[in-house]
């Protein structure tokens, strides 16, 4: 099951014959797992190809998405709650270290957290999970 997904088709010239090269570059959440994709298929020769895979996607996806989109916003929703489910959350999906997830933690509480939608759409699910209330806006306020 897709929870979450967002997109960017992007046209370039193909490496083989020259000619247009159409791509779609994605990320998605699949069964609570972060994930992106990349296909692309020449429109003059057989150039083709499809990569996917799960975890945080490449700098040029996410740099595609941000550039259409627009980054989103997360933030906690109370600010008085206790910090300890969100240090848990934090260094559960991102495998950091109590310092680094303290770090996140406090940027989530005050200017809140910048990424693409679907990343903080991921962070969101794992975070009410942990029965911890967030928002996501639009960052362009
Ligand atoms: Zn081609």
């Amino acid at each position: 099951m897709i929870t979450a997904t967002q997109g960017v088709t992007r046209t370039s010239r193909c490496e083989r014959c020259g000619g247009e090269l159409v791509s779609d570059v994605g990320q998605f959440i699949e069964r609570g797992q972060l994930a992106w994709s990349i296909e692309g298929q020449c429109q003059a020769c057989r150039n083709a190809w499809c990569q996917m895979d799960t975890g945080p996607a490449p700098e040029e996806i996410r740099q595609a998405l941000l550039t259409t989109h627009g980054p989103a916003r997360l933030r906690l929703a109370d600010k008085g709650a206790s910090i300890v489910p969100v240090l848990r959350a934090l260094r559960e999906m991102h495998h950091l270290s109590l310092g680094e997830a303290r770090l996140m933690a406090a940027e989530l509480n005050e200017v809140g957290l910048i990424g693409t939608s679907v990343e903080m759409a991921y962070l969101a699910e794992g975070l009410r999970a942990r029965f911890v209330t967030v928002t996501i806006t639009s960052s362009v306020t």
